[in-house]
């Protein structure tokens, strides 16, 4: 691994220790005076992701799939998604209507 600073660290200069001059803001990993990045070199553990990143946990999908596939899928969520918003709706106007059944 070469020595450097991974790029999912969020470090800040520190003026208050001297036993290191970068500190991560997220994990507290710190670099070593003398002896290089240290635990800095390492991904860290809590980065914290941009919400612009979020699309990246279906990375592997979109790599896997044409623009027509994704576009299909999208119709199809977004009709379970209006059935689902249909079906709540009439549950909760059904409750306020005080649940009415007929007796056969
Ligand atoms: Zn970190």
């Amino acid at each position: 691994m070469k020595d450097a600073c991974h790029p999912s660290h969020v470090t800040r200069v520190s003026i208050d220790s001297s036993s290191y001059d970068e500190i991560c803001v997220n994990c507290g990993a710190t670099d070593l005076v003398i002896g290089g990045w240290g635990q800095l070199k390492f991904p860290c553990p809590n980065e914290i992701r941009s919400i612009d990143d979020a699309w990246k946990e279906y990375e592997n999908d979109f790599n896997a799939m044409t623009d027509e596939q994704i576009e299909r899928e999208c119709s199809y969520e977004q009709s379970k998604l209006d059935e689902a918003e249909s079906w709540l709706e009439a549950v909760a106007l059904w409750k306020k209507a005080g649940k009415p059944r007929k007796s056969e």
